[in-house]
């Protein structure tokens, strides 16, 4: 397939180099100079997407998504697929999915799961709103990119689905980070605490495979002085999207507010501006109570 790969940041890169090493021809355009393994530079967006029978965007935000979308859909072939992987808003994620079936084309959100990791080794979980035949279409290349893709339902319902996601990890993160700032201060060792709640009902994705201790658990930013990884400021703008549709659907989201209250505080107050999520345990070591 003729691959157009619009947005080669952390995320975006080794995407289109996994796509590339699996035989497809991808060319790619970033604001930014990037050289990419296996990924032939267009000099605008609009130069790599027309003609391509499969268009990607990893993009920052979904004011970023509508404006590439409005340069790029009227040049698209018709038929071929719109496919965004950002995470955005799911007014953005539905809106440009409008203006792409009115085009002719196949839009598909596919957000995903797995992080910088996930995404060199092709084993990130894709969660995808659009047609039954979109996602069928697009299948081979989330089995590429991917080791599982869940077809969501509409358009938007896999924005849907990364920003409950991700409002659960934010949630998670916190507890964990001071739950051990809380077993430091009761002298519990950390390894024991590791190996207490990694195997009992306080487990999670946040404890189990991204351990924000250093040197407890799987190697995790922690282990490299909490360089991301998943930046504060990116689990913060996922929180502020979990948040904005909570309101619009009038939904009662108490503890992913706290969590929002706190990254804001931590990456506009504190320290937490470039590094990692998961440096919310240096944070509340250096605290005490009240
Ligand atoms: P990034 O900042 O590394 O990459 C974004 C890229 O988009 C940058 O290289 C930037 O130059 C480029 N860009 C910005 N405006 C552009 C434009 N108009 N045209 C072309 N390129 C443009 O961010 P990332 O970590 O790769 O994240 C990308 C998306 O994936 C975000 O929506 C993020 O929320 C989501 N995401 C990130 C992670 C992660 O762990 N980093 C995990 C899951 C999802």
């Amino acid at each position: 397939m003729n691959i157009a790969f619009i947005g080669l940041g952390n995320m975006g890169g080794p995407m289109a180099t996994n796509l590339s090493r699996a035989g497809h021809h991808v060319t790619g355009f970033d604001t930014a100079s990037v050289t990419v393994e296996g990924v032939t530079n267009a000099s605008t967006a609009t130069e790599a997407a027309s003609g391509a029978d499969i268009v990607i965007t990893m993009l920052p935000n979904g004011a970023i998504l509508r404006s590439v979308a409005n340069g790029i859909i009227p040049e698209m072939k018709p038929g071929a697929i719109f496919l965004d992987c950002s995470t955005v808003d799911v007014d953005s994620a539905r809106s440009v999915a409008d203006q792409a079936n009115a085009a002719g084309l196949l839009p598909l959100d596919a957000p995903v799961s797995g992080g910088i990791g996930g995404a060199a080794a092709g084993t990130l979980t894709f969660m995808v709103g659009g047609s039954d035949h979109a996602f069928a279409k697009a299948s081979p290349l989330f089995e590429v990119m991917g080791q599982k893709a869940v077809h969501c339902g509409k358009s938007g319902n896999g924005q849907a689905a990364k920003i409950c996601n991700n409002m659960i990890l934010g949630v998670t993160m916190i507890a964990t980070c001071e739950a051990f700032a809380l077993a430091d201060k009761l002298g519990l060792d950390r390894q024991a605490m590791f190996d207490v709640v990694s195997t009992s009902s306080g487990y999670s994705w946040s404890m189990n495979a991204y351990c924000p201790a250093p040197g407890i658990g799987p190697k995790s930013p922690a282990d490299n002085g909490y360089a991301p990884g998943f930046a504060s400021e990116l689990m913060l703008k996922d929180l502020r999207l979990s948040q904005q549709a909570a309101e619009a659907a009038d939904a009662d989201t108490p503890m992913g507010q706290a969590a929002t209250d706190l990254y804001q505080r931590f990456v506009e107050e504190e320290d937490g501006k470039g590094r990692d999520f998961s440096a919310m345990l240096p944070r509340f070591e250096s605290r005490g109570w009240g």
